[in-house]
């Protein structure tokens, strides 16, 4: 039988303490990933965690729901929290250390926090969650700026969030290289989310629709125009009665700007509520 290498998961909650470990770390050579995640983990999470074993030293993954970053305050109320289980979860998966603050360790009374990222913050999900990546922006920067990890691991599955975090290390100048890791679903397609245990068993069936369009819409890539190919995937969700869709837009994946003929990079990319829980994906398509 393979002997198992333990770790002894380190659980902090002040920014003195991390700071008084990664010291420690930092003065034994040792170079430093940053998983930094809302909680309720799933393989999704897990899977950036394993990514990010193989590619630093030492593994940092941060839980902190983030205030700033919701629009809507009823998400923010029942975005799950299960702790002891994200606790066990982080263990078995031989994670380093977790830094879970509180709201009171993160934000002081009265911040501000405004940062230019250009069109990235009024399309798609900008357009439709109106300042959530303000406080994106607002609370990676603080983690960067407590943790300074060399390596930071982010999933495709928020795309559009990943194009604005590397736009704001552009803008600010800081010094951490981004991986963008897999998307991971469960075994019908639906891309794994923490919100998904809002879903009832008829929701999840219905919103399966959600990376089927995306699935045919790769199938299909290179026989259809951009516009066919959204038609398509927007008739195949509208079929489902609890499924409104929000957007589904096939983008230039440096600008999330709709491909054009010249566009050689593309992603699609959907977002829609499945009753009262809303759910993003996307697929690359070249
Ligand atoms: P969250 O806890 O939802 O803020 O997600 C934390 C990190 O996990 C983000 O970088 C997400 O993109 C990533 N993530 C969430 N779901 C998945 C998934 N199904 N597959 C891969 N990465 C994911």
């Amino acid at each position: 039988m393979p002997l198992l290498k333990t770790t002894v998961l380190k659980v902090i909650t002040t920014n003195n303490d991390l700071q008084r470990i990664l010291f420690q770390m930092r003065s034994a050579g040792k170079t430093i990933g940053l998983v930094p995640t809302m909680g309720a983990l799933h393989n999704g999470h897990l899977s950036l965690l394993a990514i990010a074993k193989t590619t630093t030293d030492i593994v940092v993954s941060t839980i902190f729901v983030n205030p700033t970053q919701f629009n809507d305050p009823a998400d923010l109320e029942k975005y799950p929290r299960p702790i002891e289980s994200d606790i066990e979860k982080l263990t078995q998966a031989g994670c380093d250390m977790l830094f879970a603050p509180s709201v009171k360790e993160m934000y002081g009374s009265n911040e501000t926090w405004r940062l230019d990222i250009g069109r990235l913050e009024t399309i798609l999900e900008g357009k439709f969650r109106p300042g959530h990546y303000q406080g994106v922006t607002q609370i990676v920067y603080k983690l960067f700026d407590m943790v300074k990890p060399d390596t930071a691991f982010f999933g495709q599955k928020d795309y559009q969030q990943f194009l604005v975090i590397s736009k704001m290390v552009q803008l600010l100048h800081v010094p951490v290289k981004l991986i963008m890791c897999p998307i991971i679903r469960d075994s019908g397609g639906l891309a794994m989310s923490s919100r998904n245990v809002h879903l009832t068993e008829n929701e999840k069936k219905q919103a399966l629709v959600i990376s089927q369009a995306l699935m045919l819409v790769k199938q299909q890539f290179a026989f259809q125009t951009v516009d066919q190919l959204k038609t398509l995937a927007t008739s195949i969700i509208n079929k489902e009665p609890d499924v409104t869709l929000e957007y589904f837009e096939i983008a230039d994946r440096e600008t999330l700007e709709p491909a054009g003929r010249d566009s050689v990079k593309i992603v699609a990319l959907v977002a829609a509520k499945v009753g009262h829980t809303r759910l993003i994906d996307n697929i690359i398509l070249a």
